[in-house]
């Protein structure tokens, strides 16, 4: 450490200025404590609004606008085949992201909270060192703080065997990069990430192809919604292949070729070429580098910083909050977390015990569920009543000619209280907000079904999951037993 470079003094320094950290900064400045923002990136935001949630969210609109411009010849509306201008989408999705950038960058000197460009690491628990943000070597300045927020986020995961350094090798970062359009793409992982990119090169006019080391898509959410979209992802990808392991991957030329075995090592490996192969296998949590040794941070055996339900680490000066203190990684969850972690810094009672986290895959149609779900309940022996209203009977849905949904709740079997609600649909992302409020107030499926919901809207859908709760709903007759 350079013992030359200016040293400053502030109340709470946070690192890392995604949603979580710079949600953690503005609730700090609100409470007019001095706040200093460390971020390295060139832009605030994080992953989410940089080569996350915000890029991937643009160009999904994208290629909704395109798939539903071709099924409107079915309602007798048709339009040409579109003509795709990959620099003009690159351009509107840099828009997108620069014009959120300039909104945090706004709000923060609105609030008098300072953003730092540098790469920082602890050098004791009240000292944090910064350094030179591109080379990550040369040291400028040190923040002295009364406390620290980490809020550093995640990275896509590797698979050692599969690091081939390659331009033709994509994580999801580059793959938002749109620098072309392969004529072929695997999709290694079939999470939501990879779900998610997959259905933008998809529309864009790849050959896609999925594919998944265990029997299904999305592991651990329910089956019964992720049969409604893998149903239509079989017509949108060329391929899903499940149960099924990329052993081995290397380039030839301008393609990669790729290794595949079954999963259980039943079939003999086969190999195919690929112009492009995105690796969405899970995020690792940031928590290596930053000098946590030197401090009394615990970090689990999976690299996440432990901490309590006031986002307390080991270490009385350090919180932490976001992808780098656990699961879900998600948005919503961090700048949650960053709330807690201030209002406990100010003195204020608060905990992180959600009753619900919504959790939202953006794939056409989205998959939504929030608390309980059927998979988890029956993991843990957890007895419920589940309803289930399937779109087919919805008018909405009928009118946008989207029947492939389905809406179910799942309640305790006694007191009809909602501990889950799972959708799959048009809108899922949007319609799962009442279910979340619904679990967060306490609301039993009488509530819900006594709610109005507005005609013809796919919010019905949820009332009447409600209202099936009790054997019976309007449009879908049941007959009692
Ligand atoms: P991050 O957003 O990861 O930010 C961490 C920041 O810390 C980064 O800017 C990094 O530069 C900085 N940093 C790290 N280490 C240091 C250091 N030592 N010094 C200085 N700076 C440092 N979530 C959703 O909820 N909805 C979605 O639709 C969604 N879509 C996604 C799509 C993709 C393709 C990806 C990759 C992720 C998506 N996510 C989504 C997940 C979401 O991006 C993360 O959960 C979220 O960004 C986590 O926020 P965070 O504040 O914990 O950290």
């Amino acid at each position: 450490m350079n013992e030359n470079v200016p040293t400053r003094e502030t109340d709470l320094v946070v690192i890392g200025a995604g949603p979580g950290g710079y949600s953690a900064a503005f609730a700090a400045a609100d409470r007019e404590m001095k706040v200093i923002l460390v971020d390295a990136g060139e832009h605030p935001g994080g992953v989410c609004l940089n080569r996350g949630c915000i890029p991937s969210k643009t160009l999904l609109h994208i290629a909704g606008l395109i798939n539903q411009a071709r099924e409107a010849a079915g309602f007798g509306l048709k339009f040409q085949p579109p003509e795709i201008d990959l620099a003009g989408l690159r351009r509107w999705r840099d828009r997108v992201v620069g014009k959120n950038a300039a909104g945090v960058r706004q709000l923060a000197r609105a609030r008098g909270v300072e953003i730092v460009r540098a790469w920082a690491r602890l050098q004791d628990s009240q000292t944090l060192v910064l350094a030179d943000a591109s080379n990550h070597q040369q040291d400028v300045g040190r923040v002295r703080f009364d406390k620290a927020i980490l809020a550093v986020g995640s990275r896509p995961s590797i698979i050692p065997a599969l690091d081939i350094d390659s331009p033709h090798v994509w994580d999801s970062t580059a793959a938002l990069e749109l620098s072309d359009l392969p004529a072929s793409l695997l999709v290694i992982g079939g999470g939501y990430i990879g779900l998610e990119v997959g259905t933008i090169y998809a529309a864009l006019g790849s050959e896609v192809t999925v594919v998944e080391m265990t029997d299904g898509l999305l592991p651990g959410a329910d089956r019964d919604l992720v049969r409604v979209l893998q149903s239509r992802l079989t017509r949108t990808f060329k391929d899903i292949l499940l149960s099924t392991k990329v052993t081995q991957m290397a380039e030839t030329g301008s393609a990669v070729s790729v290794t595949f075995a079954g999963a259980g090592g039943e079939s003999p490996a086969w190999q195919q070429s690929f112009d492009r192969v995105l690796l969405a296998v899970g995020r690792t949590p940031n928590s290596d580098r930053l000098g946590l040794e030197k401090t009394n941070v615990k970090v689990s055996a999976r690299g996440f910083v432990e901490v309590d339900q006031q986002q307390r680490t080991a270490d009385d000066h350090i919180y932490a909050i976001g992808d780098v203190a656990g699961d879900p990684m998600l948005a919503h969850k961090a700048s949650r977390q960053a709330k807690v972690a201030v209002e406990a810094i100010a003195g204020e009672p608060a905990a992180f015990e959600p009753r619900a986290i919504p959790a939202v895959v953006f794939t056409d149609p989205e998959i939504a569920w929030a608390g309980l779900t059927e998979t988890r309940a029956a993991q843990r022996g957890i007895e419920v009543q589940v309803s289930r209203f399937p779109w087919g009977a919805s008018g909405r849905a009928t009118a946008i000619g989207r029947n492939d949904g389905l809406t179910k709740i799942i309640v305790a079997p006694d007191s009809k209280r909602i501990l889950g609600v799972g959708i799959v649909g048009v809108g899922a992302g949007e319609l799962i907000a009442e279910g979340v409020l619904a679990i967060g107030m306490g609301a039993t499926a009488r509530d819900l079904a006594a709610s109005i919901h507005a005609h013809p809207t796919l919010s019905e859908t949820v009332g009447e999951a409600a209202e099936l709760a009790f054997g019976t709903a309007t449009h879908l007759y049941r007959p009692p037993r």
